[in-house]
């Protein structure tokens, strides 16, 4: 299991990127003992005793990137082929409640001036999921790093997600998926490269 320095030393260079500040895991802990008390369960119980670490550090990890290299490289063989990688497993946390929201991702582009290695694509996912976050900002944000950092012709990112806030609690909807969509430029503006990259993500489902 990675520790507080791990994933404290690991994530210093993403925080820049992502503009968040770090996980204050003591003052978590507190407040797990806190929200626990609120909760009418003894925090200091022999069962509870390790929990409110366990569950600051639990957040601290689904909240921070692991470190990874994104550079990109120049698009020098002139590939115009579209890029997509499908299914990526996607774990995120509901802003509204706390509460993880699992999938999959299907991300693409149409290159232009840059390209990036195909299993970045899983970690420009992972930066932006590793936040507190709605279904529809994420994809946004995963769509455009991709249009700032590659320059592409389209970019396409579709991601189905359960919410465990909605299959537990609420409606209880247990299965249900959300689906949302973010397509730029060729993507969305040419039917036939739009119908290309749907048909790969719909295939992959
Ligand atoms: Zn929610």
């Amino acid at each position: 299991m990675r520790t507080v320095q791990d994933i404290r030393s690991e994530a210093a260079p993403l925080r820049a990127i992502a503009g968040r500040s770090e996980v204050d895991v003591d003052s978590a802990e507190t407040a797990v003992r806190q929200l626990l008390r609120s909760f009418g369960r003894d925090p200091v119980g022999s069962h509870l005793a390790d929990t409110p670490r366990r569950v600051a550090l639990a957040y601290a990890e689904m909240l921070t990137p692991r470190q990874f290299d994104l550079t990109t490289f120049p698009n020098d063989e002139g590939y115009d082929e579209m890029v997509v990688a499908t299914r990526i497993p996607v774990q995120s946390l509901c802003e509204h409640h706390l509460l993880p929201f699992t999938g999959v991702a299907h991300i693409g582009y149409l290159p232009g001036d840059r390209i990036l290695g195909l299993s970045k694509l899983a970690r420009v996912l992972e930066m932006f999921a590793r936040d507190l976050q709605v279904q529809e900002r994420l994809t946004r944000q995963v769509a455009d790093w991709l249009q700032e950092h590659l320059a592409p012709r389209g970019v396409g990112v579709v991601i189905e997600a359960e919410h465990l806030c909605m299959s537990l609690r609420g409606v209880r909807a247990g299965g249900s998926r959300t689906t949302t969509s973010a397509l730029l430029g060729l993507l969305r503006e040419d039917a036939r490269t739009r119908a290309e990259f749907l048909s790969l993500t719909r295939t992959a489902a």
